[in-house]
């Protein structure tokens, strides 16, 4: 039976991941936090542990806050492959960046893998870690080009890969390249375990601490949750994207990506990673859990708030059902993540923000790499350090030319998205034309309205003017919530911040 509609969602969407059964186990405790912290670290997710791991071990007094529960952003609804070739293509780096960038972070990726299985080794975790060659292939003959550069700039850059008589599928190919020593594991397992560590060392976790403020005076940051304040000399936003308005903010698209995890008819389930090449791309894999395995088919992503999930779904469940004798669906879910303008990630201190301000965003499909390389990088930077991916990776960076029209692009729509949105809702003259657990942007009495009703015919009634820029927000039918198309901010049937850039929620209003 596929599993949805979760009573205690511990992730942000109401649909169950594949891993979503293994964060319960996390029960971090509340800690007193009278006294001041070298680091402050906002954020519960797998760039967030990582990092207070990291600085814990290096000895510094760290805290970390969760609005929620660890893993309750992107790293529960990962697909969690390893990866060293990355979203950005080498050839893309290459031609936007320079080889030297392409070999220093496809070294860079190789030893987050190792990274990660020496944590797991070391730490004794049972996260499911696996070896597994990657494939990436082309099915006409424009990929077969595009495979080709990306065959030569990643052997450029050091990467081990070479052309494959197989892409590890059932799926017709033309070419297929494969990369060696790729890897997969349990994401929330594994954060689990680096929370274990990270407490026995003394790190201090805090869980259902949404950070709403942050001030800086006299070399010290105070952050401020319900009924919490906590003091630090250094503050990092591990939040995927930092909260607020500014640079990174027009600096990242958010998007959302949608995973079905299946059991197959004959059992024949694929021994490696595998990508082909559409836009957006389909990825997969296979991971066994209790003795059961499943393939995870990934794809069908759009830009947050501006198509229809409901339909994202579908369209995956077709193409998956075309191409694999399916027994049963047994998870589907979607998830978000950032595309940044320029193709890397923004890794370092906060542009504009106070001193020993510290973000890691844009991490675009690879975020189980980057997060880890975030870890060192800002790690490096707090500890004074010299890191020179750091300086690849700045957050202050200069645009390249091609990262300057994708800059343009994205916030020309936002601009679209904040004028457009604002007429043509549906008018309504009463709650009884919404269907029971449906969403709707609705012109009621002269107003514009985000109307919920739920199951028992309970209408939520809310104002749908996104807190963070001002943008309307669209219904998702899939993950039941109200998202945001201009900076990702989502919001749940009752208006709470769920995720993205906004920290205060939508405003309630009272239709009796
Ligand atoms: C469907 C999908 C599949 C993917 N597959 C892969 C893959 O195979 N390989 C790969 O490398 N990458 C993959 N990625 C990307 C990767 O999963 C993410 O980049 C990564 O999980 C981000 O981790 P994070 O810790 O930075 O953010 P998150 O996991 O989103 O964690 C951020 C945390 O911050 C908390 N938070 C937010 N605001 C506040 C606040 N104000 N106060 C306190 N806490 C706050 C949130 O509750 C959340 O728990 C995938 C992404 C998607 C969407």
């Amino acid at each position: 039976m596929e599993k949805d509609q979760l009573e205690n969602n511990n992730r942000d969407g109401i649909r169950e991941s594949l891993w979503q059964p293994a964060s319960l186990s996390q029960t971090p405790q509340n800690h007193s936090t009278e006294k001041g912290y070298d680091v402050l670290i906002i954020g519960g997710g797998i760039t967030g542990i990582t990092t207070a791991l990291m600085l814990q071990r290096a000895g510094k007094q760290c805290i970390l806050a969760e609005a929620k529960n660890l893993g309750y952003g992107t790293t529960g609804g990962t697909s969690a492959h390893l990866n060293t070739f990355l979203d950005s293509t080498y050839p893309e780096i290459d031609s936007d960046f320079s080889k030297e960038a392409s070999k220093m972070l496809a070294e860079a990726t190789r030893s987050v893998i190792e990274d990660i299985k020496s944590n797991i080794d070391g730490l004794n975790i049972d996260a499911d870690f696996e070896y597994k060659d990657g494939f990436l292939f082309s099915q006409n003959d424009k990929e077969d080009e595009e495979l080709q550069q990306i065959l030569e700039s990643s052997q450029e850059a050091g990467i081990a890969v070479s052309e494959s008589a197989t892409n590890g599928l059932p799926i017709p190919f033309k070419r297929a390249l494969k990369f060696d020593q790729q890897a997969q594991f349990h994401p929330i397992k594994y954060i689990n375990g680096l929370a274990t560590e990270f407490e026995r060392l003394g790190g201090k976790i805090i869980s259902g601490a949404m950070v709403e403020n942050t001030t800086f005076k006299d070399g010290l940051h105070q952050a401020t949750a319900k009924d919490l304040i906590i003091n630090a000399k250094s503050l990092v936003w591990a939040t995927h994207i930092p909260p607020g308005i500014n640079l990174l903010s027009l600096r990242n698209a958010p998007y959302r990506s949608y995973v079905l995890a299946l059991t197959l008819q004959d059992g024949n389930y694929p021994d490696c990673l595998s990508y082909d090449m559409k836009e957006p791309y389909h990825y997969f894999r296979s991971h066994e859990i209790d003795g059961k395995h499943y393939l995870l088919i990934g794809g069908a992503d759009h830009k947050t708030g501006h198509e229809d999930p409901v339909a994202a779904f579908n369209e995956l469940e077709s193409y998956a059902r075309a191409n694999f004798k399916i027994a049963t669906i047994d998870y589907k879910w979607s998830s978000q993540y950032y595309v940044p303008v320029d193709g890397l990630p923004y890794i370092g201190q906060l542009p504009g923000g106070d001193e020993h301000t510290y973000v890691a965003t844009g991490f675009n499909g690879n975020g189980m790499i980057f997060s880890n390389l975030s870890a060192r990088i800002i790690s490096d930077l707090i500890l004074g350090k010299e890191n020179e991916l750091g300086k690849l990776l700045s957050p202050s960076r200069l645009k390249p030319v091609s990262g300057f029209t994708e800059f343009i692009k994205e916030n020309a729509d936002v601009a679209y998205r904040f004028v457009a949105d604002r007429f043509g809702a549906k008018l309504i003259e009463s709650t009884s034309e919404i269907e029971l657990e449906e969403g709707k942007i609705v012109d009621f009495e002269g107003e514009k309205l985000a109307i919920y009703k739920d199951a028992d015919g309970v209408v939520t009634a809310l104002r749908p003017v996104c807190t963070h820029a001002g943008c309307i927000v669209n219904w998702n039918n899939a993950e039941k919530s109200w998202d945001c198309p201009c900076h990702g901010g989502r919001f749940s049937v009752s208006g709470e911040v769920i995720t993205g850039p906004p920290r205060k929620e939508l405003e309630k209003v009272d239709l009796s």
